[in-house]
């Protein structure tokens, strides 16, 4: 598979209005709004740093996987995501490699990205998220 670079970082907020001034008043960086995926039960806010983005997460319900990561880990990176040339070809490679995925099948991300996450069981504990962009 091609990976192109690391697309953004994923870090779980309690709340994107408060854990969003950080990355904004200290590290300087540019807060351009929030998406939610409802299907994902989250509201993203994607914060550019050069060719990657900080994406912060916050949960819209208390079963959803951030809320849950919340929960068990509290705030703190969340996942990788590193962007792929083409997101159908690396899911079949991983898949005929016996890699776990979390998503055999590429779905919606915020921003009208492909997203699929492989299991952190085969990637030394880390949530790695594949994504390809137009
Ligand atoms: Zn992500």
């Amino acid at each position: 598979m091609k990976i192109l670079k690391i697309d953004h970082l994923g870090v779980a907020v309690k709340s994107i209005d408060t854990g969003k001034n950080f990355w904004t008043d200290v590290l300087g960086l540019r807060f351009e709004g929030t998406e939610t995926v409802a299907e994902q039960k989250v509201t993203t806010a994607f914060l550019p740093v050069g060719e990657s983005e900080v994406e912060l997460l916050e949960s819209t319900a208390p079963d959803g996987p951030i809320a849950k990561y919340l929960e068990k880990k509290g705030e703190g990176i969340q996942h990788i995501a590193f962007r792929v040339e083409n997101i159908d070809a690396a899911l079949a490679e991983l898949k005929a490699k016996g890699i776990q995925l979390i998503d055999e099948k590429p779905r919606h991300g915020a921003g009208g990205a492909r997203i699929a996450f492989i299991h952190p069981k085969a990637a030394s504990g880390v949530l790695v998220e594949l994504c390809e962009r137009d």
